[in-house]
Formats: C-alpha cells, sequence, structure tokens
C-alpha cells in the first residue's frame, strides 16, 4: 500500500471522521472485561486454588502442578466464554517489541481422534517457543536454538481481541535454554524483589515493625506523534525507521506553542476514545489525555501502579494504539524523535515506593519521625543516582533516544536529579546541623528543619521540566525515558540501584550504632554523608541550557550522547559487581545484554543509512535532475530572447550542488557501511557506525536534501512535505 504524495493527499482530503461511542457512559461497566483478574479467578477457580494464586502473586510463592493444571482449566474456560480460540505466550524479548506466538485451544485425542478444546496446566507454566530468531547475545547458537516461556502470576492474563481472532496471551518471562534471562521482564522482577527486601529491612529495623512489603510503583506518561495512514505509507523512512531522515522543517513549527493543551481535533479524539476504551477493557486505568508541544503530538497516560504490571500495560497499550489507530487511518509514531527540529517523544516514568500499609515513602508528611523515614527514603534515591548515574544513562540509551536526548525540549544525556527548592533546603541544613544531639522526643528531626517538609506537598508550583529526574511532590520523574522504550530497563535499573543504597545505608548505620552512637544520630550521620557525596548529581538550574553542559562537566558528570558509549557502562566491573552482588543478572547475562543491545543499535544505524541513500538517490536527485532540467531549457529561452537569465542560473548552479554533495556523501557512506560490516567485535562496530556513518553523514546528506526540499517546485517534490504531516485535521 504505497502511495505517491499526491494522491496520499487527495485521500487525507476526502477522509470522513469516523465517530466513536464507548459502550457505556460509566467506564466501570467494561473495565477489565478483557482481564483474568480477581473476580475472573474467583468465579472460575475453586477458593482453596484462588488462594494459592493469590498467594503466589502477593508473596511470590511457587505455584505446585497440580494447581497450575486448576489454574489452566479456570482460566480456560474464561477464555473459552470470552470467545477465545487460542492462546499465546505473551513476552518481551529484546528485540523491542512484545512477541506471541499462537496455539490453539483444541487438541486432538492421539487414542480416539476427538477433537476437544484442552490447555493443561504444564502450557500455562512453560513453553517452548522456537527462539532462533531472538537476540540471544551469543550465548546462544541457533543449532541449541531452545528458550523457554515462564508463566509471570504477577502480571494478569488478558484477551487480545481488537485484531482478527480472539486470544488468550499469557504474560511470560523468557530464559534461554541454558537457563539466562534474556528479556524485559526477568530482570525487572528480581529488581522487584531485591528493592523490597532492601526496603522492608530498613523500615523494620528503624522505621516500623508493620510493614512486610514494599512495592515500587510506575505511572508512565506515554507521548507520541500521529499522522494520518496515508501520508504515513507515502513516507518510505517512516515506514521503515519509523521517523522522518529528511525534511525541510516547515514555516510554522511550535513557535507559537499553541498546541500544548489545546483543542483536540474530532478526529484524533474519536481515536483516543476508542483506544482508551480497548485498554480499559483490558484494565488499564487510563485517565489523561492531551495535544503535546509540538504539532501533532500528543500524550496519555494511566493512574499509577505495581511497576511489573504498569509496564505490560504500556507495552500492551502500543500494540492496543497502534491497532486502534488502523480504525481511523492513522498511523502511531513512538519513535522518540519522529520528526527534525520539533520535540521529540518521552515516556516519563514516574516512579514511588508504596507499602503494604498504604503508605507511599516518597510522600513527605507533617509527622517529624516519619520525616526521618521520608528523608532516608528521598537520600538513598539521591545516592542510587549519583552513584549509578551512568548505568541510568545506559538504561535509556537508545538509537531512537540519541536524537532525542539534548535536542529541543529534552533533557541532555546528562544525569542529574532536581528536588526543589525546599527540599534542597531541607538536605543542605542536614549538612550543615553537624553535631546533633538527641535531647527529648522529637526534638531531634525539629533541629534538622525536617519539620519544614510538608510546605512542599502544598507548594508544588516550582515544577522544573527540564531534568532527566526530577522529585515531583511525592515521586520521582524519570523523564529521559525514551518514548519507544520498554521500561522495565530503566525501572530495574533505578530499583536495582535503590536497593543497593538502602542495602548499603543499613550496613552504615548498623557500623554506627556498633560504635554505641544512637540510633537517630546514627541514621542522620549517615544521611548527612550521603548528601554530601552525592551532591554533585543535585542540579536545580535549567537542565537544557549551554551553561549545564559547562557546569555538569566542572563537576565531572559525565555527558554520553550516543548510545554504543553508553551501554558500555552495562558491562564496567563496578556494574558487574553491582549486578551480581544484588543477584538481578550474572556478568555472562549482562555481557549478553550488552551484546544484544549493540547489535540492536548497528541495525537500526544500518536500516536509517540505507533509507537515506535510498531516498536520496532514487527520489530527491532524479526530482531535482528533472526540474533543473526545466530550469536550464527556460534559461535557453530566457537568453534566446536576450532577457536576463542570471537567477535562474543561479539556482540551476545551486541544484548542482546540492545535488553533487548528496551523490559523494552517499557513496561514501555505503563504501563505509562496507568497511564496518568487516568488523567482528560489535562494540567497535557499533561506535564505528556512530560516528563514521551516523555522524559522518546523516546531517550533510540531509542538509542538501532539504535545502532542495525548498529549490524544487513544490508540485514535483516526490515526499509528504512536514507542514503535510504534522498539522493533522
Ligand atoms: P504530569 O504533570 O507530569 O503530567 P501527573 O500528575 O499527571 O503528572 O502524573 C503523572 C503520572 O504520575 C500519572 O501516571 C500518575 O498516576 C503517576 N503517579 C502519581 N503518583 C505516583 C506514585 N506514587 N508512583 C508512581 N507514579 C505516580
Ligand atoms: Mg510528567
Amino acid at each position: 500500500m504505497a502511495y505517491l504524495r499526491h494522491s496520499a493527499l487527495d485521500l487525507v482530503n476526502k477522509r470522513e471522521t469516523k465517530n466513536f461511542t464507548p459502550p457505556s457512559t460509566k467506564v466501570s461497566d467494561y473495565f477489565g472485561v478483557n482481564v483474568y483478574n480477581n473476580k475472573a479467578m474467583q468465579e472460575t477457580l475453586p477458593p482453596p486454588v484462588y488462594k494459592k494464586v493469590k498467594a503466589a502473586i502477593q508473596n511470590g510463592e511457587t505455584i505446585e502442578p497440580d494447581i497450575a493444571d486448576a489454574v489452566a482449566a479456570g482460566m480456560k474456560t474464561w477464555a473459552i466464554s470470552k470467545g477465545a480460540t487460542h492462546y499465546t505466550h505473551w513476552f518481551q524479548p529484546l528485540t523491542g517489541a512484545t512477541a506471541e506466538k499462537h496455539d490453539g485451544f483444541f487438541d486432538v485425542d492421539p487414542v480416539n481422534g476427538l477433537v476437544m478444546e484442552s490447555f493443561k496446566g504444564g502450557t500455562l507454566v512453560q513453553q517452548e517457543p522456537d527462539a532462533s530468531s531472538f537476540p540471544n547475545g551469543g550465548i546462544r547458537d541457533t543449532f541449541e536454538a531452545r528458550g523457554y516461556t515462564a508463566w509471570d502470576p504477577s502480571s494478569p492474563a488478558f484477551i487480545m481481541e481488537i485484531s482478527s481472532g480472539i486470544t488468550l496471551c499469557i504474560p511470560t518471562i523468557f530464559i534461554s535454554y541454558t537457563g539466562e534471562m534474556l528479556d524485559n521482564k526477568g530482570p525487572l522482577l528480581k529488581s522487584l524483589e531485591a528493592v523490597d527486601k532492601a526496603a522492608v529491612a530498613v523500615l523494620n529495623e528503624y522505621f516500623d515493625k508493620d510493614i512486610t512489603k514494599v512495592t515500587p510503583t510506575l505511572g508512565a506518561e506515554q507521548e507520541y506523534f500521529l499522522v494520518d495512514e496515508a501520508l504515513f505509507y507515502a513516507r518510505p523512512d517512516l515506514v521503515m525507521c519509523g521517523r522522518s531522515v529528511i525534511g525541510h522543517a516547515p514555516a510554522r513549527g511550535q513557535q507559537l506553542e499553541d498546541h500544548y493543551f489545546g483543542s483536540i481535533p474530532t478526529r484524533v479524539n474519536n481515536f483516543m476514545i476508542d483506544f482508551e476504551t480497548e485498554c480499559q477493557k483490558l484494565g488499564m486505568p487510563i485517565r489523561t489525555r492531551h495535544n503535546e508541544v509540538a504539532p501533532g503530538q500528543f500524550e496519555c497516560a494511566p493512574t499509577f501502579g505495581e511497576v511489573n504490571v504498569s509496564n505490560d500495560q504500556n507495552q500492551l497499550m502500543m500494540d492496543v494504539m497502534s491497532k486502534v489507530a488502523e480504525k481511523h487511518h492513522l498511523k502511531v509514531l513512538f519513535h522518540e524523535k519522529p520528526f527534525a527540529g520539533i520535540n521529540g517523544s518521552g515516556k516519563h516514568n514516574n516512579w514511588s515506593l508504596g507499602t503494604d500499609t498504604g503508605k507511599n515513602l516518597l510522600s513527605p508528611t507533617s509527622k517529624p519521625k516519619e520525616n526521618l523515614q521520608f528523608l532516608t527514603f528521598l537520600v538513598c534515591v539521591v545516592k542510587a543516582v549519583h552513584d549509578n548515574a551512568d548505568l541510568l544513562r545506559a538504561s535509556i540509551a537508545s538509537a531512537g533516544n540519541d536524537f532525542r536526548l539534548g535536542a529541543n525540549e529534552a533533557p541532555p544525556a546528562i544525569m542529574s536529579i532536581y528536588l526543589g527548592s525546599e527540599l534542597t533546603d531541607v538536605l543542605n541544613e542536614l549538612e550543615k546541623n553537624s553535631n546533633v544531639k538527641i535531647t527529648k522526643g522529637d526534638n531531634v528531626y525539629l533541629k534538622l528543619g525536617i519539620s519544614k517538609i510538608p510546605a512542599i506537598i502544598k507548594d508544588n508550583t516550582d515544577r522544573n521540566r527540564t531534568s532527566p529526574f526530577a522529585f515531583t511532590g511525592n515521586k520521582f520523574e524519570f523523564r529521559a525515558v525514551g518514548s519507544s522504550a520498554n521500561c522495565a530497563i530503566p525501572m530495574m535499573t533505578l530499583n536495582l540501584a535503590v536497593a543497593d543504597a538502602l542495602n548499603k545505608f543499613k550496613d552504615d548505620v548498623e557500623a554506627q550504632i556498633k560504635k554505641n552512637v544512637k540510633k537517630e544520630v546514627a541514621i542522620i550521620n549517615i544521611l548527612r554523608q550521603y548528601t554530601i557525596e552525592s551532591k554533585k548529581i543535585c542540579f536545580e538550574g535549567n537542565g537544557y541550557s549551554e551553561e549545564w553542559v559547562a557546569e555538569a562537566k566542572k563537576r565531572g558528570l559525565n555527558n554520553v550522547k550516543t548510545t554504543p558509549y553508553a551501554l558500555d557502562f552495562y558491562v564496567t566491573k563496578k556494574s558487574q559487581e553491582l549486578f551480581e552482588r544484588n543477584s538481578i543478572m550474572t556478568s555472562r547475562e549482562l555481557h549478553a545484554y550488552h551484546h544484544i543491545m549493540l547489535e540492536n543499535y548497528v541495525k537500526h544505524v544500518q536500516i536509517e543509512s540505507r533509507v537515506l541513500g535510498d531516498l536520496a538517490l532514487n527520489h530527491i536527485i532524479p526530482t531535482a535532475i528533472k526540474y533543473q532540467s526545466r530550469l536550464i531549457d527556460n534559461a535557453r529561452g530566457l537568453k534566446e530572447l536576450s532577457l536576463d537569465s542570471s537567477a535562474v542560473v543561479d539556482t540551476i548552479k545551486s541544484i548542482s550542488s546540492y545535488i553533487n554533495t548528496i551523490k559523494l556523501n552517499v557513496d561514501a557512506m555505503i563504501e563505509k557501511r562496507k568497511e564496518l560490516n568487516n568488523i567482528d567485535d560489535v562494540s567497535v562496530r557499533a561506535k564505528r557506525y556512530c560516528d563514521e556513518v551516523k555522524e559522518a553523514y546523516f546531517d550533510k546528506i540531509r542538509y542538501a536534501a532539504d535545502k532542495l526540499e525548498l529549490i524544487v517546485d513544490d508540485e514535483d517534490w516526490p515526499l509528504v512535505k512536514y507542514r503535510e504531516l504534522l498539522f493533522i485535521k
């Protein structure tokens, strides 16, 4: 379905708005109907089985085979009652997309040949997809391409009914035959356990004996662009790379800033209500929708939830959005930077820690004692980010995010924390008060000025939107995460860093208590020490400014702008020790992960480079030559009539010069790719692809092509222009 620019534009002009009405005015009427949730489980499982499953979900208890059989039977009954004919283990390999392999529910009895509906516990718990085409980071040879998917009971099964067929999807982790975790979910689940254990230990020891579980929470704000489907298919670069590799910025971009929170175009609004309804049926509490800063850019956000489930929901939501968009002849662009010179898209990961007693550990209160607890968690997060800034940078590294970080309205590639003036004051106070003495009761806290904290609940106004990692009242917002990312990796990295900081904190406080320092004083001493040590990561100013880049350099903070270099932080000695110490990934898994990410990167740059070269040689140059020939005829005619042809001749010259630039650079880029493809070491290949293909040629070729776009007759231009793509009607 490829269109040319003009036929695509004709189609767009004829589009009729498709109105969408949700099944009921009350979301509660259909919320979660496609999820095997508590209600569905209670209806289909015998009470003892239900109890066991709940225990497995809440406390990670193992599900025995007979229980698994009973759950499978209940799930099958439920799914078939919903019209499902197939089931799939739904997993998240490191390709960046979710994966599924559908199997029919029916089975043929080997004895009597009868066909019956079947789904056993074994099939629920474990599957063996042919994994040969999933990345393995060199761990697995293709002749041993086996891998397992294993049921994750902590994320509910669901029914997918949007495209053809109705399928029961079972969230799973993906493990190689040799036992390594090679997906996004496995390490995330381990990190959730690690931070739970570390946080509960600190709480029980120093603050609160009643808490038995701490759950990291995630609310992911999803930014995206929408373009008309016909226009999308008329741009090979959007189809193949998800971003435009060529295209001159429109005369009117986002300067007027009139799009943000503006009224949503009717067609887009219908799409939003439609996909939100599908998502709500799948149990996703999507609540917020609005325009974003750039024209054609939008955002949606669900209410936060437990990280693993919220991340699964975000992955599923992206899938649902793409499928529903088809019905509205729209395409969703999740790329971090689909259009140069215009805002990119992020996925702000709002993160906090919740307890089984219903408390948010990052929420300051008016009670002094709880404030020391709050301060402990706050300072430990600051320490975690300080100590692992490079790793957090690596966790958001992708070919797409490289175009966004440090560009328009996006945080730079420098990690820093914004705390706001109130908390900065509190930490400054903590730092100054060097010899706190316990007098009576709560005085020690008051003396620290910690009682000031409640003020920040009221005053939430000085929010800094330029920080990659900002405290926003009762949670942190990791804003540097890219819009197409799977949140599992940044969330896993953050959980791991925080777990490690909390463990260290407990050790350090214990060491002081052993030396007869009073508990509260010991806690404050260690918090003070951490605050001082971590100071350089805190930055309250404008993160988008040039001054910050210079200042960060002075502070010794890294500013690693590109993915292949950032990814190296995963395999440093420090990182390997951190991952192993907290049992998140073995060195072998880390190296495999590193390898896979580098390979992904090379493939992305390779594809973009090819698409750019093809567009330049097959679309741009021939169009420019045709137009130039017309100008040459015109110049000849002018000359015959003895008229001034200098302007036309100048244009002819400019066109020649841009064509030459494109041709020379595309040829050289192709030669370079050939050379680099011979490099075996993927780390070297990725870095050289970055520096010697992407950095060396992309902008040069694009610049000349975009200049030609301005010169060549608009009628003749083959690619849909930015102004046509961006201003969706
Ligand atoms: P913004 O002003 O950045 O758009 P919102 O107030 O709309 O922020 O919230 C953004 C997201 O933060 C929402 O998804 C919300 O559910 C989530 N959020 C709120 N509290 C928490 C929390 N304790 N943990 C994780 N996410 C949270
Ligand atoms: Mg936000």
